[in-house]
């Protein structure tokens, strides 16, 4: 059972928490849980690291974050306790939880569950409650966190490390739905969701699971359930199948829709190089001195040279590498050779997502079609086997995501 910011924001919630949770020990399951940060704990760490040192030292930057995670893991399970389950809280680097040193952006490389276990059996159902966002360093041994939104996956690694029979992850919405619910209120819940396209709505902006969590869903096969916290523990029959969505293999998936969800992210901004000298050698002159940055290059489009001599070229990365992005290039231009260099980072990329795609034509044109009668404009498109992004001005982000929500019939009746 995983439990989100906004599930453990305060005392209140930290009580409903240990209900729900008393609820499964009740019906005989035994159980691990594992928390996040109180809401808004992490954003207020981030920003006192940033206020003593705009560029921090990124060990230092994990052993401060890390911390929110400590705090309501001992909360937790003094909260539990309290109403008669026994339980005892656990940090990343007691289990442990090891990973790379990628300090901010960690990977778990392995969860030792074999404690967790032993416990099971020995102390009748002791309840473990395990800090999310955390693990430790394979070789120094050093605090780490995974990456904002990290909590799911520490939750999928341990259920797979102790070959749990489900991943409940709670959150503040009831489920998956078409496209965030926040933004298109006739989003429709998905009752269940395929790993691969749970994959895609994850890395293009779907900020309900965290990618890295489903990654690993999907190779260890670990069934992971998302559903709301603020239902009534009481009100649950831990028997039943409570409202929410199941992430799993496409097979398990009867009524295949072509289109199954939309995400978006403002967070990408958009470089164009103007008059490029279009011959052999260029592209990697672009690209190469950006992947040595480390910088991830997204979209990419080159137009067709008029005169065989000169052309465009326009690509996409995160909005918080922009400026990077340009000190690149602009310091590789004698290598590159081009006229100018023109950026935007008032834009926004809308995907479209359904494993449907596959074995259906033309459903990309009806959404360039859409677009064009509300006066949207397209910049750069991109597709692949199961979905389609296109990036567009920022500010017709949610008119785009509502048009095309409607378009391909997920709007709730
Ligand atoms: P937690 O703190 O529990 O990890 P998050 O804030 O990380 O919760 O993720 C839940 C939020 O994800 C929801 O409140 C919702 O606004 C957002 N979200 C974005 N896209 C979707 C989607 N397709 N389905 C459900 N929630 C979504
Ligand atoms: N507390 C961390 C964050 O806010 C991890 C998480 O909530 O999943 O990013
Ligand atoms: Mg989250």
């Amino acid at each position: 059972m995983k439990f989100g910011g906004t599930s453990v924001a305060d005392i209140e919630h930290i009580r409903n928490v240990a209900r729900h949770v008393k609820r499964e020990v009740d019906a005989g399951h035994h159980v691990a849980v594992v928390v996040s940060a109180m809401a808004g704990k992490t954003n207020e760490l981030v920003e006192w690291c940033r206020q003593i040192a705009p560029l921090y030292d990124a060990r230092e930057y994990d052993a401060v974050v890390a911390s929110g995670e400590q705090v309501t893991a001992g909360l937790v399970a003094m909260a539990l306790q309290a109403i008669g389950v026994s339980a005892r809280s656990w940090q990343g680097w007691q289990l442990p939880i090891l990973t790379t040193n990628a300090h901010g952006g960690a990977r778990i490389l392995d969860v030792n569950g074999t404690e967790l276990l032993k416990r099971f059996k020995e102390r009748s159902g002791e309840v473990a409650v395990i800090s999310g966002f955390q693990g430790m360093h394979r070789e120094t041994g050093r605090i780490t966190t995974l990456g904002r939104g990290g909590s799911d996956t520490s939750a999928v690694a341990v259920a797979a490390a102790i070959q749990a029979e489900r991943c409940d992850i709670y959150t503040d919405v009831d489920g998956v739905y078409t496209t965030d619910p926040r933004v298109v209120p006739r989003a429709r819940r998905l009752a269940k969701i395929a790993f691969e396209e749970m994959l895609e709505l994850a890395s293009l902006g779907a900020k309900v699971l965290q990618v890295r969590s489903v990654e690993l869903g999907m190779v260890h096969n670990v069934p992971i359930f998302v559903r709301s916290s603020f239902d009534k523990p009481e009100d649950i029959d831990p028997r039943g199948i409570p409202p929410g969505t199941l992430i799993c293999d496409e097979e398990e998936i009867l009524e295949q829709q072509v289109v199954t969800g939309i995400a978006f992210s403002k967070d990408e901004a958009q470089l164009s190089i103007r008059r490029v000298q279009d011959k052999p050698g260029v592209a990697a002159a672009i690209f190469g001195p950006l992947a040595e940055a480390h910088i991830n290059v997204d979209m990419i489009v080159q137009n067709v040279s008029g005169d065989g001599a000169t052309t465009d070229l326009t690509f996409t990365v995160p909005a918080a590498d922009y400026r990077r992005a340009c000190e690149t290039i602009e310091k590789a231009r004698s290598s590159i050779g081009y006229e100018r260099l023109d950026g935007a980072t008032d834009v926004a990329k809308v995907s479209v997502i359904g494993i449907g795609m596959r074995s259906h034509a033309g459903v990309a044109a009806q959404a360039f079609r859409a677009l064009a009668d509300r006066n949207i404009n397209i910049r750069a498109i991109t597709t692949s086997e199961i979905k389609f992004s296109l990036l567009i001005d920022a500010a017709y982000t949610e008119l785009a995501v509502r048009t095309l929500h409607s378009l391909y019939g997920l709007d709730k009746a």
